[in-house]
Parts: C-alpha cells; structure tokens; sequence
C-alpha cells in the first residue's frame, strides 16, 4: 500500500548561509547547488527525498525543511 506522497520542502536562508557547501557535498540527491557567492541554492527540487542531512550538517541553521503534508 502507498501512502501520500509527501512534498519535501527545501528552504535556505541565504542570509545565514555562509557558503561553506557542506549541504551541497552532503546531499545524497543532487538537490542542492551553489548560487551567488557559492551560497546554497536549491536546483533540483524534485528530487528531494527529505533525508535531512542538509538541516542536520549545515553549522549555520540556514536550512529547514518544510514538511508540507500536501498530497495533491
Ligand atoms: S551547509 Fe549551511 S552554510 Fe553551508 S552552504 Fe549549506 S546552507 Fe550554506
Ligand atoms: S533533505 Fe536530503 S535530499 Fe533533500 S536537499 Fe536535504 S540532503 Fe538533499
């Protein structure tokens, strides 16, 4: 049985983001880029599995994940 696909919502704040691109070296699937300044930037959003390494390794607390329970 499935259940309801989950929308995982990456959100960076640039303003924290210092672009240390550990997230960017972290993530399994490719989600994250680097922008302007080699701050995180989110390039694939599909594609996130809401792991949460990213939230879980950046030493700055500028990326959440926003677990919208939208099942469209
Ligand atoms: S880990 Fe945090 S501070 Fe480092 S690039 Fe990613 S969002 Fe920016
Ligand atoms: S939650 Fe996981 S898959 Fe999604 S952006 Fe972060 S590290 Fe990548």
């Amino acid at each position: 049985m499935k259940t309801a696909e989950k929308k995982h919502k990456v959100i960076i704040n640039s303003k924290w983001c210092k672009g240390c691109g550990i997230c960017i070296a972290f993530c399994p699937k490719a989600v994250l880029g680097e922008g302007d300044a080699g701050k995180a930037v989110v390039i694939d959003p599909e594609a996130c599995t809401g792991c949460r390494l990213c939230e879980l390794r950046c030493p700055d607390f500028a990326i959440v994940l926003d677990e919208g329970e939208t099942d469209e």
